[in-house]
């Protein structure tokens, strides 16, 4: 996936998008999870994470305490051994990693730790959550940066201003 490519795409597109989300925090379609579910399928054909790991290359999950535990202990390291080699705390208080790309992204887009990833990492990029439109900020942040959100919050648009009066 040429990523350039997708970034020049979403900044011209996003402004556009925005407006769609913030709109749907105000007007929901009634069968909302429907289209989610349809277009986020149709939307998965035309993406492979593992030509694009745009995620790990330049956001950060956030830890929880177990996340911390977990993976520590894979690595035989303490948990305050494994947060001071990667971690930093945010304001609000959550674990972050300290730098991007992660630490764990290897050189073929490929997590190293995939099997006791954190939470936040296997839910990514969080199109399953319910309602849907409760995230919507989530989307927001992301839409410029995970081309899987950016095709189904474009596919979404295209679909409710086809089908709805919008
Ligand atoms: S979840 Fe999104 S940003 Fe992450 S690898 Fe897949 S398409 Fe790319
Ligand atoms: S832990 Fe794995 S899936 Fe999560 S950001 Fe790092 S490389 Fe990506």
């Amino acid at each position: 996936m040429d990523l350039k490519k997708f970034e020049k795409k979403a900044a011209k597109k996003k402004h556009k998008l925005v407006k769609f989300l913030k709109k749907l925090d105000k007007v929901v379609p009634e069968d909302l999870p429907r289209l989610v579910k349809e277009e986020d399928a149709e939307g998965w054909k035309e993406i492979e994470c593992l030509a694009c790991a745009n995620c790990c290359k330049t956001m950060t999950p956030t830890y929880t305490k177990e996340d911390i535990k977990r993976i520590s202990a894979h690595l035989n390291m303490t948990p305050k051994e494994f947060k001071a080699k990667w971690l930093y705390k945010d304001e609000t208080g959550d674990w972050m990693n300290t730098t991007q790309p992660c630490q764990f992204l290897d050189d073929k887009n490929m997590c190293t730790i995939y099997a006791i990833r954190p939470a936040d990492c296997a839910e990514f990029p969080h199109h399953n959550k319910k309602p849907f439109n409760l995230y919507n900020d989530t989307f927001i942040n992301n839409v410029h940066r995970c081309p899987a959100t950016f095709e189904l919050v474009n596919r979404l648009r295209k679909r409710v201003e086809r089908e709805y009066e919008w």
